[in-house]
């Protein structure tokens, strides 16, 4: 199946009788006959039994994601941190290492540089463009996973997911790629060797600002016998002795996910935004088309306005990550567009609160048109000199172009751009 039809078969097939549209199954707990068959289910956890790690609503969703990216299996959580935390807790203990493009969203770097260090995990962050030899070098013995973001929010860099697999790869461990801005409509990034992908939901496959979540998804095709993760074929205490590689084979980071960390941690969504989700990924197919469209018109509406100091939009033939674009998403970016404006903090916040239809909003790939000033609302508590050193200029703007009809936001834009000073 092509993936519009994926969006809206894959996960639930209604049998005879059964509701058209998948149930929100509102339960904390399900029924079986005997004692047995609850024994067996903690050897085989192949259906639901409690709803802090699973529920049949959210696993409908969850095949339907998998199938999406090509895995075997993927974990719902309640937001896209949590997905990337569990993605890399699966893999990392106190005392071990992680390396992580420095192109990734900026709560990946807090959670990666700040939280994780407090609990023994160290990351070390590597330029986008960094040569494997300078990757390679980033090493150490107990280095267990490399992290990286198909389209980074919202530098729009697009990582070179082969580069870094074969790095990660050379070393035997696997890489894990947060594919929220691409989706997988615009990238697949295990045709390209990632091993692990991870979304906030919250984004475009949720879709209409309805509510958070993420989502880890599993290739299947990461070797974990092969000597570096004692923890996926060696027995699990906590689990009366299960090992995972042996009984799950290929699903077996993911069914670990689960039985350890969403079992110990439990943060799992609950039906009823599944449903939501859902409804959301139905049409994911065919909003990102869309998206692409008005995302490429506003980038060039931008570039040619002598108001604005500078565009960045990897589907703008002219702009530095176009090459990579081409190679992994079609020659596209998605919906969101980041420029600097002239005259800096002050015309940018002219122009933004200018704007009539666009939201003034702390949100990004809505299917409303939205925007964000980092200087003055994400990254507020830096001086100018302090923006510019983090890479972001007190003039740029994050413009998450929505579904309205082109013809409206550029009007609105230029009706905005022609308030400020040239
Ligand atoms: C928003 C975002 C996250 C975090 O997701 P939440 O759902 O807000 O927790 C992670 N990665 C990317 C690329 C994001 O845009």
């Amino acid at each position: 199946m092509k993936d519009e039809t994926k969006c809206l078969h894959s996960g639930y097939t209604p049998k005879n009788g059964d509701p058209g549209v998948m149930p929100i199954v509102q339960s904390t707990t399900y029924r079986f006959d005997s004692t047995e068959h609850i024994g067996a289910l903690f050897d085989m956890p192949m259906e639901c039994m409690y709803s802090r790690f699973a529920n049949p609503t959210v696993d409908a969703v969850e095949k339907k994601i998998a199938d999406l990216e090509g895995g075997v299996g993927a974990m719902c959580t309640t937001s896209g941190q949590a997905a990337t935390l569990f993605s890399v807790l699966n893999l990392c203990n106190a005392g071990d290492s992680l390396i992580c493009s420095s192109a990734v969203y900026g709560g990946t770097v807090n959670l990666f540089a700040v939280t994780l260090k407090r609990f023994g995990i160290e990351c070390i962050f590597v330029d986008p463009e960094a040569t494997e030899a300078e990757i390679d070098a980033a090493f150490k013995p107990n280095t267990r996973a490399v992290f990286g973001e198909t389209l980074a929010n919202p530098a729009l860099i697009v990582c070179d997911i082969e580069k870094f697999a074969r790095a990660a790869h050379a070393h035997g461990v696997p890489l894990i790629i947060d594919n929220t801005f691409a989706t997988p409509v615009l990238c697949k990034p295990f045709a390209f060797g990632a091993d692990i992908v991870v979304h906030s939901t919250t984004k475009y496959m949720d879709g209409h600002a309805l509510q958070g979540g993420g989502v880890i998804v599993d290739s299947g095709n990461f070797d974990w016998t092969n000597g570096k993760f004692p923890e996926f074929t060696q027995p699990d205490e906590s689990y009366h002795g299960v090992i995972y590689t042996k009984s799950f084979g290929k699903m077996a980071y993911i069914i670990k996910a689960r039985m350890q960390l969403m079992r110990d941690f439990g943060a799992y969504p609950a039906a009823h935004s599944a449903f939501l989700l859902n409804i959301g990924l139905e049409t994911l197919a065919v909003r990102m088309p869309r998206y692409v469209e008005n995302g490429l018109r506003v980038a060039e509406y931008f570039q040619q306005s002598d108001k604005i100091e500078s565009v960045t939009y990897p589907g703008l033939p002219g702009d530095k990550n176009h090459a990579l674009a081409e190679k992994y998403l079609g020659g596209h970016g998605c919906g969101v567009v980041t420029l600097i404006i002239k005259g800096g903090k002050a015309n940018a916040v002219k122009f933004m609160d200018s704007l009539q239809l666009a939201c003034n909003e702390v949100h990004v790939a809505d299917i409303r048109t939205c925007v964000l000033h980092p200087a003055s609302e994400t990254h507020r508590q830096l001086t100018d000199e302090q923006l510019l050193a983090a890479g972001i200029h007190p003039g740029m703007i994050r413009f998450s172009t929505g579904l309205e009809n082109i013809d409206d936001i550029l009007a609105d834009i230029e009706q905005a751009l022609a308030k400020i000073d040239g």
